[in-house]
């Protein structure tokens, strides 16, 4: 098995970002493409602000942000950003023909033995890897935000996917200080598939009128034990990426039991996206971490 020691990274974003911060925390080297300069400045400010909370809760020493900080160069093309890397993982916006053309591009331009990963939350790693020419060298690698945090990596198996990349990955998590479960590629793959229809059952009980928005919540904290309730955690993963989720797994199971709640949808057109947005089952401060129910569910 290859060692990996350096990864290019697309997608500056919420996921991209920490994905960055985390290789870069142990030892690799990053080279982190995104589509313009103010996004790739983005992304590392909010590395930045990520290490100096980990200063505060200790768990990075002061000397520690500057060798991490060291370790990542950003790159605005992506052509030349992918050209050295044994391993890149895409983590561009959820959007099937925007990933479609990446995987089109750095199958051209990384080297032939890279491993071409996605952080993608519901597109078939199947159907992305079958846009290239080495789908066997195709996975998903399905990182939970936020990123620095979270312990999980899905692991996602394309059907052509070799048992050597598998291996090669399941390494390189280990090596983030990451657990890293197998999964095979079915819609949602298992975290979504398990916790969207969780999430539009709560959408559900607020929209018959079951119970308010914080009943619900407080319900499935105190109740079972979820550090937080699933419409705050809907609001922090983003009304329109639920939303999406909710339609893979109604199309591509083919059972209407997945049909999204029409609030969650209405609430979608509406552009209450959640936290990104300000707005959705909750209200928030964009200066403070405070955030109330949104008046409309009061
Ligand atoms: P985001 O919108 O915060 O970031 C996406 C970034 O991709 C943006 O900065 C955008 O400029 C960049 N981008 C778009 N097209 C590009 C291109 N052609 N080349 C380079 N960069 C490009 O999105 P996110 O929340 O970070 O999600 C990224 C991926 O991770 C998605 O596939 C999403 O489903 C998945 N994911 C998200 C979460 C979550 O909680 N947000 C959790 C797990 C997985």
């Amino acid at each position: 098995m290859e060692n990996i020691n350096q990864v290019s990274i697309i997608g500056a974003g919420t996921m991209g970002n920490g994905i960055a911060h985390v290789f870069a925390q142990n030892g690799f080297k990053v080279i982190l493409i995104d589509i313009n300069e103010n996004f790739l400045k983005n992304g590392l400010e909010n590395i930045k602000k990520n290490i100096d909370r980990q200063i505060l809760k200790k768990q990075l020493k002061h000397s520690d942000k500057s060798s991490i900080l060291s370790r990542i160069v950003t790159n605005n093309n992506l052509k030349d950003g992918v050209t050295s890397s044994r391993l890149v993982i895409e983590a561009a916006t959820e959007d099937y023909n925007i990933k479609k053309k990446i995987f089109e591009e750095i199958d051209n331009y990384a080297p032939k033995n890279a491993i071409l990963a996605t952080n993608t939350s519901s597109i078939s790693i199947t159907k992305l890897a079958a846009t290239t020419e080495r789908p066997a060298q195709v996975i998903g690698m399905h990182f939970m935000n936020p990123v620095p945090i979270m312990k999980l990596v899905e692991v996602i198996k394309g059907f052509a996917t070799s048992k050597s990349t598998v291996s090669t990955i399941i390494k390189t998590v280990t090596d983030l200080e990451k657990i890293a479960i197998e999964v095979k590629d079915y819609p949602g793959f298992t975290a979504n598939r398990i916790l969207l229809p969780m999430i539009n059952e709560a959408i559900f009980s607020l929209f018959e009128g079951v119970a308010g928005v914080s009943e619900i919540d407080t319900v499935m904290k105190l109740g079972m034990a979820h550090p937080m309730g699933p419409l705050q955690l809907a609001d922090f993963i983003g009304l329109d990426v639920c939303l999406s989720v909710l339609r893979v797994l109604q199309e591509g199971i083919g059972d209407d039991k997945y049909r999204p709640c029409p609030l969650l949808v209405n609430m979608v057109s509406a552009g209450r996206l959640g936290k990104k947005s300000g707005e959705g089952f909750y209200k928030y401060d964009q200066n403070s971490k405070d955030f109330s129910v949104s008046k409309q569910f009061e």
